[in-house]
C-alpha cells in the first residue's frame, strides 16, 4: 500500500530511543528522540480516555447532515486536542488518521463519521490487548516461572495476529556513527535550494562506517502501526515493567538500576519518585508482606488461567472464565491501588481479593 502524509520515519540505533522525523507533509517535518522505548506504549495504557469517550459519546444519536456535518467534526478534533499534551505521539497519528478519513473524497459524510467512531472504539479495544500484552510479556512481577521467550510465544498463542503484522521498510541516508544516530549533524531549513547537499553528504560520511551511510527505518503512517514497532523493540530488548509503588500505574524500567516509584505527578508538583521515597524511606515495596502475599495470590491466579490455554488450545481445563477472570484481575487491582494509595489497610486488601476469589 502506498504511503500517503502524514506518516513517520523512524529510525531504530544502538540506544533505547526512537529517532522520529514526523513528516507532515510534503514540505513539513520535525524531529524528536522519543524515550525510552517502551514509555510510548505504557504511556498509552495508562491513559484515561473517559473524557475523549464522553465527548463521543454526546454524538450518538445525532443524524448526521450536510448543516451539521462540520460541527460533528470539530467534535472529534477536539477530542484528539485533548490528549495533545498528554503523550509523546499518540496525537500526531490519531491527527492523520482523521485527517485521511475527513479528507477521503471517495467517502459519504455519513461513512466518514462512523468511520471516525470506529476508528476510536479500535483504539480503546487496541487499549485493553496491549495492556494485556504489556504484563503478560514484559511484567518483572508475573509468570516469573517462564523466560521472556516462552512468554512472547505463549501471548502469539493467545493473539495468533501478533505474529502476521506486517509493517513497511525503507532505506534513507542518515548521520549515524557508531551504531548511534547523531542528532548534531542533523540539519534544518525553510527552503530546501539553500542546503548545500554535497557538503551535507560529506559530513554524514565522515563519521560512518558504511560505504554510504545507509540505514534502515519504519515507514510508519498509523498509531497501530507504532505501537506494534515500540511493542516488539521492548520485546526484543528485553525492555520491563513494573508497577509504581505509590500510583500503581506501570512504568518503564529504563536500566538496572533499582526502582519502586514513577516520575508521573502524583500530587500538586511532586512526582511519585519523590513523594514515594519519604513515605515509605525505611521499607521498600519489596518488605511490604500485605503486598507480597497479594503478589502471591494474584501470580497463582493469572498462571492458573492462562498456562493451559497459552501452551494448547485443545486442553480442557475447568478453570474460571474469561470473564470470571477479568472480573477478578479488575477487582483485586482496584484493591492494590486503594491500599497504595493509603485508602485500605493491608488486612482489608487480602480480606477483598480473598472475597473476590469465590464472588
Ligand atoms: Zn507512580
Amino acid at each position: 500500500m502506498e504511503i500517503t502524509y502524514p506518516f513517520a520515519k523512524v529510525f531504530t540505533d544502538s540506544t533505547n530511543k526512537f529517532n522520529v522525523f514526523f513528516l507532515h507533509d510534503a514540505e513539513h517535518s520535525t524531529f524528536q528522540q522519543i524515550g525510552e522505548i517502551g514509555t510510548g506504549i505504557v504511556d498509552f495504557c495508562e491513559l484515561d480516555f473517559s473524557e475523549l469517550q464522553e465527548k463521543i459519546k454526546a454524538l450518538e444519536t445525532v443524524e448526521v447532515t450536510n448543516a451539521n456535518f462540520e460541527d460533528i467534526k470539530k467534535v472529534y478534533w477536539n477530542a484528539v486536542e485533548l490528549l495533545k499534551e498528554k503523550h509523546s505521539y499518540l496525537h500526531f497519528f490519531l491527527t492523520s488518521d482523521l485527517f485521511r478519513n475527513f479528507y477521503n473524497v471517495d467517502r459519504s459524510e455519513v461513512e466518514k463519521v462512523s468511520y471516525a467512531n470506529f476508528l476510536f472504539q479500535y483504539y480503546l479495544n487496541l487499549q485493553a490487548v496491549y495492556a494485556e500484552a504489556l504484563e503478560f510479556c514484559l511484567s518483572n512481577e508475573i509468570l516469573s516461572e517462564y523466560t521472556l521467550p516462552e512468554r512472547y510465544v505463549m501471548f502469539c498463542n493467545l493473539y495468533p495476529n501478533f505474529m502476521q503484522y506486517m509493517l513497511r521498510s525503507m532505506y534513507g541516508i542518515a548521520p549515524i556513527a557508531n551504531g548511534r544516530f547523531d542528532t548534531n549533524k542533523l540539519i534544518s531549513f525553510n527552503d530546501p535550494d539553500e542546503v548545500d547537499t554535497r557538503k551535507v553528504l560529506q559530513n554524514i560520511h565522515r563519521d560512518s562506517k558504511h560505504a554510504v551511510s545507509m540505514w534502515q527505518y519504519f515507514a510508519i503512517q498509523s498509531l497501530e502501526e507504532m505501537f506494534y514497532l515500540e511493542f516488539m523493540e521492548m520485546t526484543k530488548r528485553g525492555i520491563r515493567i513494573k508497577r509504581c509503588g505509590l500510583c500503581d500505574r506501570y512504568f518503564v524500567l529504563a536500566d538496572k538500576r533499582k526502582r519502586d516509584y514513577c516520575d508521573r505527578i502524583y500530587k500538586g508538583k511532586r512526582t511519585c519518585k519523590q513523594i514515594g521515597a519519604k513515605q515509605k524511606f525505611n521499607q521498600s515495596v519489596e518488605q511490604d508482606s500485605f503486598l507480597q502475599e497479594f503478589q502471591r495470590i494474584y501470580n497463582r491466579m493469572y498462571s492458573r488461567y492462562y498456562r493451559m490455554d497459552a501452551w494448547d488450545s485443545d486442553r480442557q481445563t475447568n478453570k474460571m472464565t474469561e470473564e470470571q477472570f477479568k472480573a477478578w484481575i479488575s477487582a483485586a487491582s482496584k484493591a492494590r491501588q486503594e491500599y497504595k494509595a493509603g485508602v485500605i489497610s493491608g488486612r482489608e486488601l487480602l480480606k477483598r481479593i480473598d472475597r473476590s476469589k469465590n464472588p
